[in-house]
C-alpha cells in the first residue's frame, strides 16, 4: 500500500520514526518535526492520496473527525486558546509533503507561534499528553 518514496507513506509502514498521537486501521496521526506552536499534529490517511479532491468522501469524514478529536484533545492537554484545523492542498497553497494531511495547531493569545524543529524527547512527550485525551 502507497508510495516508496513518500515520507508518510512510509511513517504509515512503519519504515520511518514519528511520535505518533493516534492510529486505527484508516489514518495516522503524529507530531509535526517542525512544530508552528508546540503540539502540532499531521493527521493523514493511511492510503496515498497527494490532493484533498481526490479523497473519496467517507475519508475526508473520517480524517476531519479525527483533526477535531484530536483538536480538542491538544486544547486541553497544552491548555491552548485556540487551535487552527488547516489543509493545504497544491504547491500554491502552500503544500509541501504530498501525500493528503491537516494540520491541527494550537495558539496562544499571548504568544505568537515561531515554527523551529522539535528535538525528539519534546515530541515524545506533547504526544503523550494529548494521547491520555483521547
Ligand atoms: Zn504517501
Amino acid at each position: 500500500m502507497g508510495n516508496a518514496d513518500c515520507i508518510f507513506c512510509r511513517i504509515t509502514r512503519g519504515e520511518a520514526p514519528a511520535s505518533v498521537v493516534y492510529e486505527d486501521e484508516d489514518i495516522i496521526a503524529f507530531m509535526d518535526i517542525r512544530p508552528v506552536n508546540p503540539g502540532h499534529t499531521l493527521v493523514v490517511p493511511k492510503r496515498h492520496y497527494a490532493y484533498i479532491w481526490e479523497l473519496p468522501d467517507e475519508e475526508v469524514g473520517k480524517l476531519f473527525v479525527t483533526a477535531r478529536r484530536i483538536a480538542a484533545a491538544t486544547k486541553e492537554a497544552l491548555d491552548a486558546d485556540g487551535v487552527r484545523i488547516v489543509q493545504l492542498s497544491g504547491r500554491a497553497a502552500g503544500q509541501e509533503v504530498f501525500h493528503v494531511h491537516v494540520h491541527v495547531i494550537p495558539y496562544y493569545d499571548a504568544k505568537a507561534p515561531q515554527r523551529r524543529r522539535a528535538t525528539q524527547e519534546e515530541l515524545e512527550r506533547i504526544a503523550a499528553e494529548i494521547r491520555k485525551r483521547l
